[in-house]
């Protein structure tokens, strides 16, 4: 039986005043359930201070991005190692934001997720189509090539050491989350097609659902039998707002 993740995005917000509130609230209401693993993704500049506040707790700490590259002149950019160091165990890869404002392309994510893998993080890859390829049935299209390039470059087996998160785009920040049957058909598809080359890893591999997902709306996605946990944006913001999601987990 697989295990829920619910995880925080934090995107482009907070600062250390605001995450040491928003951690210590986390951690104060956090379920004890063996179960539902939590993990907080905040902005670059604050891992190192959130991976001290977390120590001796279990939430996890992740990266919201990651180079594929593992040292060298990239300016700007963050290795696998480095995130590695300062405390992460995850990082996000391929997030649609980053696909579209930032141009990373399957390939590049791709590459992404193996040096994630290769510096001994668990990378998160994030899929999903958008309103007009929904609209115009193309959703199962889209999906399978994001996944088949990452599946191309890493191997099914690197699926038995990474996440996978169906987050249609038009469900991101929007406010309208697919609904649970939209999100199972997907998350359906996604395991089928993983299964296609290796029935077990495609079975025990956790595919979350990203897209407005609420304290009232998460129970009834987790509900769903190949539903894993979610990816959260703006609800990962309030700690009430993020318990109430950990809490539904707890309750499937
Ligand atoms: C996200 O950014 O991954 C996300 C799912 O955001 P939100 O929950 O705000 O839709």
């Amino acid at each position: 039986m697989r295990n829920f993740l619910v995880a925080g995005n934090w995107k482009m917000h907070g600062n250390e005043a605001a995450n040491r509130e928003l951690v210590a609230g986390i951690l104060a209401g956090a379920p004890a359930c063996d179960r539902v693993s939590l993990l907080v993704c905040p902005p670059y500049p604050y891992l190192a201070s959130v991976a001290a506040q977390l120590q001796g707790s279990a939430m996890e700490l992740g990266a919201q991005n990651v180079s594929e590259h593992e040292s060298g002149a990239y300016t700007g950019e963050v290795s696998p190692a480095m995130l590695a160091d300062v405390g992460c165990r995850y990082a996000i890869v391929g997030h649609s934001e980053r696909r579209t404002l930032y141009g990373e392309s399957s390939t590049q994510v791709a590459e992404k997720m193996a040096a994630a893998l290769g510096g001994g993080l668990v990378p998160i890859l994030c899929i999903g189509e958008t309103l007009e390829q929904r609209e115009s049935g193309s959703t199962e299209q889209v999906v399978a090539e994001q996944l088949g390039a990452a599946v191309e470059r890493n191997g099914i087996e690197a699926f038995g050491s990474a996440v996978i998160a169906y987050e249609p785009v038009w469900a991101i920040g929007t406010g309208r989350t697919a609904t649970p049957g939209q999100a199972q058909d997907v998350h359906r598809y996604i395991r089928s097609v993983l299964a296609e080359q290796d029935a077990s890893v495609a079975e025990n591999v956790q595919i979350l659902y990203g897209g407005s997902v609420k304290g009232d709306n998460a129970a009834g996605l987790f509900g769903m039998p190949d539903i894993d946990g979610g990816l959260i944006g703006g609800a990962s913001l309030k700690a009430a707002d993020f318990l109430a999601i950990a809490r539904a987990a707890t309750e499937i």
